[in-house]
């Protein structure tokens, strides 16, 4: 008789977005009065930019002529790809990453899900909390917690994040259990906290001393503006031998519909005398076939000079909106992190983050995300997106001081 996984049965619905559908569909139901304002879900409205829309067109083109037709590309990804990320993200910021430690792939929400198939089932890990779901549920899926109690599963460990550090947890807040593997991710999703580099030494010096592992979701690095923060964790003496870094053109560039992303894994990390990027290379080998030629072309062109220029607009257009969100939410005198940086907002609202959600739906017909779907210490937050037009960032604000106020 066939049985299941049973580690599945321990996962907790996603009941976030979900719940968030539900009362939005029924506030719409019974106020037909203005329109919805969805400052909510985490992904971009501006089109691609028109660079790389050329170079994606070209790709497609080439596919269509028998001269230039390419069947399965290395699964690695191609070379022109890889040496274009190894030279602008990572040689241009002094990080000792080459284009052999780079892994091309349809998305960091698989790779982030997907490495920790590498480690034994009894490994100990490490998530934040408010947390990114993918870290913890790939972790249950493979079996690697207990059940799920009072909203956090057994042999999990959870860094706090808080007022008092910033939320940005450090190697203190994972108590005396330790951890062999700690989830990171910076800008955060959905604090909008960064880290400075002497927080993330302070990470990586950890993990060198106990020979353990950081897992780095870079995916909001384009949103670092201030010279000062690291893009990368491999802007860290020492993190080429304890970090893997997940990148996106997702946020970057708008890829969310487009799919392409990267994991660095580099080769100096040894484990039992096994290189990791081997062992990462064997495993994305045999369960990947790579990313669509056009789709890689048309991220080779983010690289381009005209690619920099027109990405660099977008992602200043979305911080515009954070800065505009943010100042407003202080101005209703709410405490803020993020929307510098990052391209959200994380607003302590004092009362449950539900309560919230629903007097922003029912008195400004806006629509953000509760900060306690993201985990226990959400509670009391608010996740505010700059994912939308301008003009409707203006106009919801506006709404939300009045509704507020
Ligand atoms: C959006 C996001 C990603 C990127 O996911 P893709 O699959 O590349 O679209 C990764 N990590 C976090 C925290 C995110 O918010």
């Amino acid at each position: 008789m066939i049985r299941l996984n049973e580690h599945y049965a321990k996962l907790q619905a996603s009941y976030l977005f979900v719940e968030i559908a539900r009362r939005v569909a029924d506030h719409a139901a019974t106020n037909p009065a203005r329109p919805l304002i969805k400052l909510g879900i985490g992904d971009v409205t501006r089109p691609l930019p028109p660079s790389v829309i050329t170079a994606f067109h070209e790709g497609v083109e080439e596919q269509g002529n028998a001269a230039n037709f390419r069947g399965y590309g290395p699964e690695q990804g191609y070379d022109f790809l890889r040496e274009a990320i190894a030279k602008a993200d990572f040689a241009a910021r002094g990080c000792p990453i080459s284009a052999n430690d780079i892994f091309v792939s349809d998305g960091a929400k698989c790779d982030t899900g997907n490495f920790q198939e590498l480690f034994a089932p009894d490994t100990r890990v490490a998530v934040p909390d408010p947390v990114y779901p993918v870290y913890v549920d790939t972790n249950v899926m493979a079996g690697r917690t207990g059940a799920a109690v009072d909203g956090r599963y057994e042999g999990l460990t959870y860094m706090e994040g808080t007022e008092a550090n910033g939320f940005v947890p450090s190697p203190k807040d994972l108590g005396s259990q330790g951890a062999e593997v700690v989830y990171l991710c910076f800008p955060n999703n959905p604090t909008g906290a960064t880290a400075t580099k002497e927080q993330l030494a302070e990470w990586v010096d950890w993990a060198n001393a106990q020979g353990s592992l950081i897992l780095f979701d870079a995916a909001y690095e384009a949103f670092v503006t201030n010279p000062e923060l690291p893009k990368s964790i491999y802007e860290i003496p020492g993190a080429d031998r304890c970090a893997v870094e997940f990148r996106s053109f997702s946020k970057t560039a708008g890829f969310t519909g487009t799919r392409c992303a990267y994991t660095v894994v580099p080769s100096a990390i040894e484990i039992d005398g096994i290189k990791l990027r081997d062992m990462w290379n064997r495993r994305h080998s045999t369960k990947f076939n790579g990313v669509s030629y056009p789709v890689q072309k048309a991220a080779a062109a983010v690289y381009s000079p005209e690619g920099q220029k027109e990405t660099g607009d977008l992602i200043a257009y979305y911080l515009e909106n954070a800065r505009i969100i943010r100042a407003a939410m202080e101005k209703v005198g709410y405490s803020c992190w993020g929307g510098e940086n990052s391209p959200y907002v994380w607003v302590k609202t004092g009362e449950s983050s539900w309560d919230t959600f629903d007097t922003l739906l029912k008195k400004a017909d806006v629509v953000i995300t509760p900060g306690s779907g993201f985990g226990r210490m959400g509670e009391g937050f608010i996740r505010i997106s700059a994912f939308n037009d301008k003009e409707r960032v203006e106009e919801a604000v506006e709404r939300i001081i009045t509704a507020l106020s």
